[in-house]
């Protein structure tokens, strides 16, 4: 690594347990190690958060929530502001840190993912300084109130594709709504929420926010399992979100699930070609094509298929790959050795499944890539029933397919288990409106992709989730609604005591 990066990222060698406003080591003194993927070295040691200590970070957690929750909205509006200062003013080491630690272009990192982060703090301060409670008169002689209070202490646990990122849709709007927090980040990329926790730590009351890191499968599941949970925000795989459905239906308590997606892209042959290049390349080599929104299913109307495609098969061989800290790099590493092979996997797979591979298909060992797991990016001509079509692949790989008319496509589009996104590129307004309405997904995109405006409700259809985040509507999944009813009356109610 050049001594600039690590300068810039500034990071210890070793990192604990965020619990009650203090740095403290696994109760065991367990530790992990997090890797750079883009180039093999290690970046720090982390603490493997067991049940004691999750068991700790919630009862911090509960111990801070009556206060937090009773303070008042314009204060909580006033703390989150200064959060969202305190990642603007760290901007470029953080969008270093997440950088190196996801093996992801640092353009991406400090263009999207960082102002995304200080973006949604500065966007639920001001939804909730806004918020009014709703006073109706009801029966004759009785007023009805109806407030809306938190839910308590929520368990949040996020994937390493966008860390902080997701992590601030989770966590701001968590807070602003009074709740208290127990976050678990991926054990691939815990560095960004750690350096988080540090940079907010004199903004926030001991215990309002704590971090628990390690693996999924114990730090995670301790989490689900905890009965101090109030309701749990989980952003992954839909592997593990009926894990976490089913913790929550056994505690009768809410979930709110962001899960997998296998997207699609329309092209009608009327659309902008120039934007639709850019349609198609941002859909899916983003973040290496680890995004859940990616539209990697890509339709194009018949007419123009055979000009179209052979323009997108030059893009992509045009893709400037590189490692994570240049700002030229367009694309570097996926995650890890096992998500690389998974990806080729699938490639393989659909080669077998007789589609055909116009571009890419391979990892790249040549010459600064050979420590990381670099794979090119990948065009799979093929049918929507081939597995490679069907499934999330989770990396910079798109299958193509070809359409005749809007009714086909839009009975093709649907023809999937997942509904979170999708494109549709046309200049034909009412084509476009027709087909975004009929498209059964939770976002849908006209001549634009991957953007995710603070404010706009994310969240999928289908095996996509439930729930939405990013906007006012997810102040509502982190908080209940109760209703106070007030008598008028002097005397005894009159149907009843007549
Ligand atoms: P994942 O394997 O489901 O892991 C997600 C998180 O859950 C990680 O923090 C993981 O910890 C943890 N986890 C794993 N097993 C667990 C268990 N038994 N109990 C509790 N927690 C557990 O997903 P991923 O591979 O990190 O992320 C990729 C997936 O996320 C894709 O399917 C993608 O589509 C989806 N995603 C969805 C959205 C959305 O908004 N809809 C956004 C981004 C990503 P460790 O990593 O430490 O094991």
């Amino acid at each position: 690594m050049i001594a600039d990066v690590a300068n810039l990222m500034n990071l210890a060698p070793k990192y604990g347990l965020y619990i009650d406003g203090k740095w403290v080591p696994a109760s065991d003194g367990k530790t992990f190690t997090t890797y750079c993927p883009a180039t093999g070295e290690k970046l720090a040691e982390c603490a493997a958060a067991t049940k004691e200590d999750v068991d700790a970070a919630v009862k911090a957690a509960q111990k801070a929530f009556p206060a937090w929750a009773q303070t008042p909205v314009e204060e909580r509006a006033k703390i989150l502001n200064k959060i969202a200062d305190a990642i603007e003013a760290n901007a470029p080491r953080l969008a270093m840190i997440e950088a190196m630690d996801k093996g992801a272009p640092i353009r991406e990192t400090t263009f999207i993912d960082i102002p995304q982060a200080y973006g949604q703090f500065r966007h639920f301060a001001q939804l909730i300084a806004g918020e009014e409670d709703v006073l109706v008169t009801s029966v004759p002689g009785t007023y009805a109130l109806q407030i809306r209070e938190p839910l308590g202490v929520i368990g949040q646990i996020v994937p390493w594709n966008f860390s902080l990122m997701i992590g601030s849709w989770k966590i701001a709007p968590a807070l602003a709504a009074g709740n208290t927090i127990v976050f678990k980040p991926s054990s691939a990329t815990s560095l960004s929420t750690l350096i988080f926790a540090e940079i907010i730590a004199d903004i926030l009351p001991p215990g309002v926010f704590n971090v628990v890191t390690g693996s999924g499968s114990k730090t995670g599941q301790f989490i689900l399992d905890h009965p101090g949970i109030n309701k749990l925000s989980f952003t992954g795989s839909t592997e593990i979100g009926y894990t976490v459905a089913k913790a929550a239906a056994e505690k009768i308590i809410p979930a709110t699930l962001e899960l997998g997606g296998k997207s699609p892209g329309i092209y009608f042959d009327d659309c902008n070609r120039e934007k639709a290049l850019e349609g198609v390349q941002l859909g899916i080599l983003f973040n290496q094509g680890q995004v859940c929104a990616a539209c990697s299913r890509v339709f194009i109307q018949d007419t123009m298929y055979d000009e179209f495609v052979p323009q997108i098969v030059e893009k992509f061989k045009r893709i400037n790959m590189g490692l994570p800290w240049d700002m030229n790099t367009q694309m570097a590493s996926v995650i890890d050795e096992t998500q690389c092979n998974k990806i080729l996997g699938y490639i393989e797979g659909a080669k077998k499944e007789g589609a055909k591979i116009l571009c890419g298909g391979k990892r790249r060992m040549d010459g600064e890539f050979a420590k990381g797991f670099y794979i090119e990016p990948t065009i799979i001509e093929g049918t929507n029933d081939m597995t490679c079509a069907r499934e999330e692949i989770f990396g910079p790989v798109v299958v193509i397919m070809k359409f005749h008319t809007e009714e086909e496509v839009i009975a093709m589009a649907n023809d999937n288990e997942y509904g979170l996104c999708g494109g549709v590129w046309t200049q034909n307004i009412n084509r476009a409106l027709r087909v975004a309405k009929a498209v059964q997904s939770g976002r849908i995109w006209v001549n634009c992709s991957t953007s995710c405006a603070n404010g706009i409700a994310f969240g999928g259809y289908k095996k996509s989730g439930l729930g939405r985040e990013i906007s006012r509507s997810a102040l509502d999944y982190y908080t209940q609604v109760k209703a106070i009813e007030i008598s008028m009356y002097e005397g005894l109610t009159p149907f009843y005591t007549q």
